[in-house]
């Protein structure tokens, strides 16, 4: 008989005692990486002397590998689940998705089609269902899919709508987005074929929100010379300031000119589970796809994203080798083959730990961790505000906040102040303490904090206000670059 090894097998016993091992190791991190420093640093030639060999031909002790992978990867990766983490978009997580995902993989279940796994699939269908209604979609119409992230999910989007609205020929089709949208968008846009000159960038108003006069004049030029408005992107949730376009208008604009219209919520989309979110994202519903980002602020592990239709046949006559546009009309409840909804055809199973992480805690336990993030926000904008060091670029929004240290007695000039606040994030993050950097608005440096972890407290915020006007109070001392 071969050797267990040579299956790429262990002994029952030893793999219990190694999994044990990996368990331990993920709890020890989940109970005490708040008191370790979110950020690390590291140069390639530094990760390089660390870590390059040729493939070894014979393999070393598994524990030995374990605890070598333990101490130079898993304790030295810049943690954005860490309460300081404070940039980009945070990813909380939460442990019994960690599990969840543990399960999926350890299982390796097939989520491309209904006959690999039945129940996976069904599980997708279920917590699709669940986010349908979340959002006000028609839950029976409806569907949608999970893919690896908002980017994938925007990708799929705009194949869907260009599909559905232009068929085969595109070559005039014009596609609508503000300033503001999230560069994937673009990535989406450039992947799938576009020519520069079918995208329209419309700029922003001093909100940060797409200016409907703008869009409208585009519309209309673009309709003259022979374009063909096929999408309009809105944001649910701008990346740098949280800011929602005025959904409501851009709904209406769509269903008079006949445009597909796609909400990116990868960011802000989860902030429907609060009142203050809820009466923000007003219009949401009306999108013909919506993405949203459970490894975002429905504090899931990566990767999980999704996209929301409301007819979920869009989907299918997308992707589906043989599009069935007459015979498929008895809503979502039949057995899918995700496959046929999206770009992959073999699927890791996502839908099971949005799936394990509702059932054990409750949508109760998520709303009420939005709305803490939402009014952790608020209550940081009161501290920065009544501050003679601090000044508001863009108020709290679903849960994001730009500021920049500009004290009321120095009397700083514009490019000094750029300087000051980008020497505070630079040693911040030297410092190691907090992962915060910035960003620019109206042309201006400014600090940007995004509060969607749970586990972040007012005093974790403050701890970092304190440290960043040390270090600004150091610039002041060592004066400006000309
Ligand atoms: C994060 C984000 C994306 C991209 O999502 P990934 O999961 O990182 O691929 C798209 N749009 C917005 C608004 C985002 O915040």
């Amino acid at each position: 008989m071969r050797a267990t090894i040579d299956r790429l097998e262990l002994e029952k016993n030893t793999m219990q005692k190694y999994g044990y091992r990996v368990v331990d190791a993920i709890v020890e991190h989940w109970v005490h990486q708040k008191e370790k420093l979110p950020v690390t640093h590291a140069t390639r030639e530094e990760m390089d002397s660390l870590f390059l060999e040729s493939a070894p031909e014979m393999g070393d002790d598994m524990n030995k590998v374990l605890d070598f992978v333990l101490k130079n990867v898993m304790n030295e990766s810049t943690n954005l689940s860490h309460p300081k983490s404070f940039a980009f978009v945070p990813g909380p997580s939460n442990y019994i998705s960690v599990m969840a995902d543990a399960l999926a993989t350890g299982f390796n279940i097939f989520s491309g089609g209904w006959s690999g796994s039945p129940a996976a699939a069904e599980l997708e269908i279920v917590t699709m269902n669940w986010l349908l209604k979340i959002f006000g979609f028609p839950v029976k119409q409806g569907g949608g899919i999970f893919t690896s992230g908002g980017s994938m999910a925007n990708l799929t989007a705009i194949a869907a709508a260009r599909r559905l609205k232009c068929g085969d020929e595109f070559s005039n089709a014009i596609i609508y987005m503000s300033d503001q949208a999230h560069s994937s968008n673009i990535k989406a846009i450039r992947v799938l074929g576009f020519r520069k000159e079918q995208v329209r960038i419309i700029p922003t108003d001093m909100e940060f929100k797409i200016s409907l006069n703008k869009l409208k004049n585009a519309i209309a030029k673009d309709r003259i010379k022979g374009g063909q408005p096929f999408c309009l992107i809105a944001s649910a949730g701008t990346t740098n300031t949280g800011t929602v376009d005025p959904l409501e208008d851009m709904a209406k604009i769509c269903e008079e000119e006949g445009i597909w219209f796609h909400i990116d919520g990868a960011y802000g989309g989860a902030a429907i589970l609060s009142d203050k979110g809820k009466k923000l994202l007003k219009g949401i519903d009306k999108a013909n796809s919506l993405t949203v980002d459970p490894h975002k602020w429905f504090y899931q592990p990566y990767e999980i994203g999704c996209l929301l239709v409301r007819d979920h046949r869009w989907l299918k006559n997308t992707f589906t080798e043989k599009p069935e546009y007459l015979r498929d009309i008895e809503g979502n409840t039949s057995e899918i083959n995700f496959y046929d909804h999206g770009i992959q055809l073999t699927r890791r199973f996502r839908a099971l730990k949005f799936y394990m992480s509702v059932k054990t805690f409750g949508l109760k336990v998520f709303r009420n961790a939005v709305s803490y993030n939402i009014s952790l926000a608020e209550r940081v904008e009161q501290e920065l505000r009544i501050s003679e060091n601090w000044e508001i670029v863009s108020p709290a929004t679903l849960a994001v906040i730009n500021f920049r240290y500009n004290p009321i007695n120095e009397d700083l000039k514009p490019g000094q102040i750029d300087q000051i606040n980008e020497y505070i994030s630079k040693k911040v993050l030297v410092s190691r303490k907090a992962l915060l950097v910035t960003t620019i608005l109206n042309k201006q440096v400014v600090l940007r904090m995004c509060l969607i972890n749970p586990r972040t407290e007012l005093m974790d915020v403050l701890e970092t206000i304190n440290l960043c006007e040390s270090f600004g109070i150091q610039k002041l001392k060592e004066g400006f670059i000309k």
